[in-house]
């Protein structure tokens, strides 16, 4: 259905016309004829399916000069930049409407400016529930004549705990309106807040998870935790992306990854909450304009950002749901351009989890072995070839310098690789050396060499098995099935570790403390034999001989394996850490 069959007034319709779109989208198709009807809606579709015209276009029809004067829809947005995308894009309908005024209002900004420009007049006002607080406790933001409020991305707005601001601004607004509420995932909480603060609200739901991926060719990669960042590295030197993200699961991540790669000449800069909204706007504009060509961030603040032209999206850490993963990859290949997305895993069970991520999308996320320096070479030789292949016609003392060259013994043929030479040692010096971590077989670890690390804390400190892994899951980020048998001795705990990780495994371990001491690790050398030690009924020992191991490693995933919901409980407390 095309937007011109909607009654929309011309002004809108020249305007939406202008901006290229022609063909509704099924969120818009189904939302946009009831919100101009009026009606209360639960709208609920992927990331990327137009949501922002489905809510922004009825708000522009529904401003007249009746109500011009008063601020007469208030939408809320999770983030700063996705407030200000979200008005940037209704000021573009609303082109030749002149009477509506949409002004943008998050914090981190002048709220001398933005109280400037509500009082010019704004009629449709958008912004990040906290701000939007303040300006209503301040009597900046008057909203008595408020005829709608729309709430975007409102599970994201829950999960960033801005429940109450939420709870408190419907509360304050006048009986007689009309609630909208757009939401990718629908928990109880939303239902919660739909009950209370919408009436007889229309569900709308497209579920289309297939159709935001199906252009996108997606990947994952097999490698060592600590060994992360150099694999992306060379996932980013043998695919050089024009413009691609890199998710996190956390502001920290973020920030040293990004520096990491920019310490080794990556055009890369980082986002995430906690920067100053200066400094985020400033790293938004830098990769709209391509000059940053990569971006890293965590996913709420890179939720909803629309930029065009992104080809290649890595999960650097898995996603700790399945719908981040598609509102993450869903980045790339949009408006039917092709993408590809790599994702990183670095056990088993991170492996299991993409399974159930690929079953959950429909999509096939099959597995490549990381580049190697060859691979990177023979692409960048390519990339040479091009280069000198559309080189313009050198000056005229070019040829001087190479008959000068010739005249000293270094011939033409040697004068040309010596040059192309540089040119590729310049492309790869910055690649990190790589012993490529083999694919593990068939998926599992059998085999993988492994070694003991001694922890300082032993059973007369009441050191337990789940203590001493809970731990070091946190710590390290890695699965309780990338850990092997752990054995309890009185003052002293041995714990078996793959070889890879090892190096990783101390770093991020420096400062861990367990029942409260502080716990010092290091390279066992002992005698492993002791007659406490501890046996681990769920997960059988990683002994070679025992042929059935493969199988009853998968079958130690159950729910109930102890390890296995210690790490459930986990994601499910990190998802609010962003
Ligand atoms: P969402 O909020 O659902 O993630 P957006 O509103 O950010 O999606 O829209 C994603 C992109 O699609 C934007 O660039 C938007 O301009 C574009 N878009 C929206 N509706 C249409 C349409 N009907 N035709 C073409 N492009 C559209
Ligand atoms: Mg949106």
């Amino acid at each position: 259905m095309q937007f011109n069959e909607l009654n929309l007034s011309q002004d809108i319709l020249r305007a939406v016309e202008e901006l290229g779109f022609s063909e509704m989208t099924e969120i818009q198709q189904e939302s946009i004829p009831l919100l101009i009807q009026g009606h209360d809606v639960v709208g609920r579709s992927n990331t990327g399916t137009g949501k922002t015209a489905a809510f922004g276009i009825p708000a522009v029809e529904s401003i007249t000069e009746l109500n011009k004067k008063n601020v007469s829809v208030l939408i809320l947005c999770p983030t700063r930049e996705l407030a200000m995308q979200a008005c940037e894009e209704i000021r573009k309908f609303a082109k030749y409407k002149r009477i509506v005024k949409a002004s943008a209002v998050y914090g981190g900004a002048s709220m001398e400016r933005q109280i400037m420009e509500l009082k010019r007049g704004a009629n449709i006002v958008i912004g990040t529930p906290g701000r939007v607080m303040d300006h209503i406790r301040r009597r900046t933001l008057k909203l008595d004549n408020l005829r709608t409020v729309i709430l975007d991305e409102a599970d994201e707005m829950l999960n960033m705990g801005f429940r109450e601001d939420i709870e408190s601004i419907l509360a304050d607004v006048p009986k007689e309106r009309q609630t909208v509420l757009f939401s990718a995932t629908m928990p109880p909480e939303i239902l919660a807040i739909t009950e209370k603060y919408q009436r007889d609200p229309i569900q709308v739901k497209i579920k289309s998870a297939q159709k935001t991926v199906e252009l996108i060719d997606q990947y994952w990669f097999m490698t060592a935790m600590g060994r992360k960042t150099d694999a992306l590295k060379l996932l980013l030197a043998a695919y050089s992306p024009e413009s691609a993200m890199v998710f996190c699961n956390t502001k920290k991540t973020v920030d040293e990854l990004s520096e990491e790669l920019i310490k080794s000449g990556i055009r890369a800069a980082g986002l995430h909450g906690d920067m100053k909204q200066a400094q985020r706007t400033q790293v938004m504009n830098s990769f709209k304009a391509k000059t940053t060509a990569v971006l890293v961030a965590t996913d709420v603040a890179a939720r909803g950002i629309d930029v065009s032209g992104i080809d290649a999206v890595f999960n650097y850490d898995l996603p700790q749901d399945n719908e981040y993963y598609i509102h993450r990859i869903g980045r790339t290949g949009r408006a039917g351009m092709k993408g590809s997305a790599y994702t990183l895993i670095t056990s088993r069970r991170q492996q299991y989890d993409l399974k159930d991520i690929a079953r959950y999308t429909k999509a096939k996320i099959s597995e490549l072995p990381l580049p190697d320096k060859e691979d990177i070479i023979s692409a960048k030789a390519e990339a040479v070839i091009h280069e000198i292949f559309g080189a313009p016609k050198p000056a005229e003392n070019a040829y001087d310098i190479l008959d000068r060259l010739a005249s000293q013994g270094v011939d033409y043929r040697e004068a040309a690789a010596r040059i192309i030479n540089e040119k590729l040692q310049k492309e790869i010096e910055s690649l990190p050396e790589f012993d490529i971590p083999k694919p593990l077989k068939k998926g599992s670890r059998v085999g993988a060499k492994t070694v003991k690390i001694d922890l300082s804390i032993g059973r007369t400190k009441r050191a337990a098995p789940n203590f001493i892994l809970g731990a070091l899951v946190d710590a390290t980020g890695m699965s309780g099935q990338d850990f092997g048998k752990i054995d309890i001795f009185d003052t002293h705990t041995t714990v078996e570790v793959p070889e890879a990780e090892y190096d990783y495994i101390l770093d991020s371990t420096n400062s861990m403390k367990i029942n409260g001491h502080k716990v010092e690790v290091k390279l066992y050398k002992g005698n492993t034999k002791d007659k406490s030690s501890f046996k681990n009924k769920n997960r059988k020992p990683e002994t070679k001989s025992k042929p059935d191991r493969k199988k009853s490693a998968y079958g130690s995933r159950k729910k109930t394996d102890i390890f296995g919901e210690y790490t459930a409980n986990r994601r499910k407390r990190t998802k609010n850490r962003h």
